[in-house]
């Protein structure tokens, strides 16, 4: 039957597929897609890890004391059955060779099935079994936690259509995938990147959270704060994902299909005429150039930042390849040798490089919770460089050195203090000493800050004292400033750009910057926003960086824009008390 689930819309378009759910319980267990040649190695795994359990499990029985209660003889009988259950060995058996799950997804994923069947009995007692099912499932995936094979990026879809031999005879393979799941961290979705998946819908999540950025730079729907979508949403059901909208259509009927399927083709035909646009130069009605750059997470999304066009990359999150690593930090050559790639990528196009930005949203390693009780408030993005800087001062030499290799910007996250400013460049001068004396060869470098507290947007003139140039972060500059936490789906509603506050805090720093002729660049999501564009071009903005994808669509705005009449537009919403209402009359 076909129903219906809300959530908020974060990144635009149609996709139509079959679902694939992630266990939202066991946020440890990594999901991944194997090789075709790797699925025998992987039934194996999982075989070795059930066996393991079975025969701890038997030794436990032998070791029993004759007075041992009678119902632990009985429990460990029931959670020995369970292990040898056929719907569970057949079901993870299923999931490797027909999906090329990995073999802990494979594994909870049938967990989950399984699951749902229990949850439906009428037996109170088979009811609670579930409970048991869920202990040995756990005591197979500890076992197999040691001999784990490393997570690898999800093959590419055309590597991922070849016929794999006789083991993909499900032809389901072939059918467009939206991934479901209560929660992606960052390091999932770039897992996931370059995999087949259409679409995603999360549970949790706010607009702007991080998951939601990297799902919006792979450009494909997606929507989160679908509050039960995991539990509603059955493996393999049919989902529509409208993007747009933020709904998720489960299960959906002949006619909806085939609504959704014609403004499916509808979006791809939009697509292919802003592509028209590509070598248009930015340049407004009345002759103002307007930089369009690009925000990547990885050295390799260059290359689809120049094909967007993009006139450089305004925002490499360096964070995202700290993230998700087992072992230490990238050394200072790793670094390097990723910074040039971006670098060397961008063919002379300039690249800024942010330092890490770890911390709130973006754990660096996703088993480590943050516990503390306000981590957006915590020791995140410079605060953390700072507390140790060894490690930051290996990030910026890596930096330095990769900035002999094309034009290069250091930009730094979460700046609040003139003392943190102090610091900061205190490193990069350190850093820079360190270079000399090892006779390492570095570039120049412009220095940049990024205005995401309202601190420093009420202190912007002190920042221009020490840096080139400027770049405001308004997803969090919106988060501090309005007290919403980015990623809480419960107060996404109350998440606004267009508060007056918000607008009042921009307008200053742009102004501040020009003021004094040092460039000012939006690269938090607003930037991106086509509904947004107008009003930052009123409010003098004239670099913007977002994601390759959203590149064109802001480019078909700036060609329609007049700066000089929406300048006095501009004024007007800055002093109105409800400047959505005037977007909105505007149209
Ligand atoms: C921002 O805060 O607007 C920004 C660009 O940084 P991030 O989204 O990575 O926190
Ligand atoms: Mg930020």
């Amino acid at each position: 039957m076909t129903f219906s689930i809300h959530g908020l819309p974060v990144s635009r378009g149609i996709a139509i597929g079959r679902a694939v759910l992630v266990a939202s319980s066991r946020v440890d267990v990594v999901h991944y897609f194997i090789d075709a040649d790797q699925v025998t190695a992987e039934i194996v795994r999982v075989r070795n890890g059930r066996n393991a359990v079975i025969e701890e499990l038997q030794r436990l029985q032998a070791e029993m004391p004759p007075d041992a209660p009678h119902e632990l003889a009985a429990l460990l009988d029931v959670h020995l059955m369970l292990l040898q259950d056929e719907a569970l060995v057949s079901g993870v058996k299923h999931w490797i060779t027909q999906r090329l799950y990995n073999a802990e997804w494979a594994l909870t994923t049938q967990l989950e099935i399984i699951s749902r069947q229990f949850d439906e009995m009428e037996d109170e007692y088979l009811r609670e079994r579930k409970a048991d099912l869920e202990q040995v499932v756990d005591r197979i995936l500890r076992h197999m936690k040691g001999v784990a094979a490393s997570p690898v990026a999800a093959p590419p879809v055309a590597a991922r259509r070849q016929p794999a031999q006789d083991l993909l005879l499900d032809d389901k393979v072939d059918v467009p995938l939206v991934l479901v799941a209560h929660d992606l961290s960052p390091a999932d979705m770039l897992h996931f990147k370059r995999s087949v998946f259409a679409g995603f819908v999360t549970d949790v999540g706010g607009k702007t959270s991080h998951t939601a950025i990297v799902a919006r730079s792979m450009d494909i729907p997606a929507v989160v704060g679908a509050r039960a979508a995991s539990q509603l949403v059955r493996q393999d059901d049919w989902v529509i994902i409208d993007g747009d909208a933020g709904v998720v259509i489960v299960d959906p009927s002949p006619i909806i299909l085939a609504e959704y399927g014609f403004r499916q083709r509808q979006g791809s035909l939009e697509r292919e005429r802003l592509s028209r646009l590509r070598h248009t130069p930015a340049v407004t009605l009345d002759g103002q150039a307007i930089e369009l750059l690009a925000n990547i997470e990885q050295p390799a999304d260059a290359a689809a930042a120049v094909r967007a066009g993009a006139a450089g990359v305004g925002l490499f999150r360096s964070e995202f390849m700290f993230m998700d690593r087992s072992g230490p930090l990238p050394d200072e050559e790793a670094q390097y040798l990723a910074y040039r790639e971006a670098v060397e990528g961008m063919q002379g196009l300039p690249v800024t490089l942010r330092t890490i930005d770890v911390g709130a949203d973006k754990p660096l390693d996703k088993s480590h919770k943050d516990t503390h009780l306000n981590p957006a408030l915590g020791l995140r993005a410079i605060r953390w460089s700072l507390a140790d800087p060894a490690m930051f001062r290996t990030q910026l030499r890596a930096v330095l050195r990769a900035a002999a290799h094309g034009p290069v910007n250091l930009l730094f996250p979460m700046l609040a203090h003139v003392s943190e400013i102090r610091q900061t460049l205190a490193q990069v001068e350190l850093a820079r000493a360190e270079l000399d004396a090892s006779g390492t060869p570095y570039g120049p470098v412009q220095l940049g800050a990024m205005i995401e507290v309202p601190a420093a947007a009420l202190i912007v003139r002190s920042f221009l004292q020490y840096f080139d140039f400027l770049s405001i972060g308004t997803n969090d500059l919106i988060q501090y400033t309005l007290a919403i936490d980015r990623v809480d789906e419960a107060v996404a509603h109350l998440y606004d750009p267009l508060h007056p506050a918000v607008l009042r805090l921009v307008a200053d720093v742009i102004a501040a910057g020009h003021a004094q002729g040092k460039s000012v660049c939006v690269c938090g999501e607003t930037a991106g926003d086509v509904a947004m564009t107008r009003l930052l071009l009123g409010l003098g903005l004239r670099s913007f960086s977002m994601h390759p994808a959203q590149i064109l669509a802001v480019k078909q705005e700036v060609l329609r824009a007049d700066t000089r009449k929406l300048a006095v537009w501009a004024e007007q919403v800055l002093a109105s008390d409800d400047p959505a209402a005037m977007l909105q009359a505007a149209g």
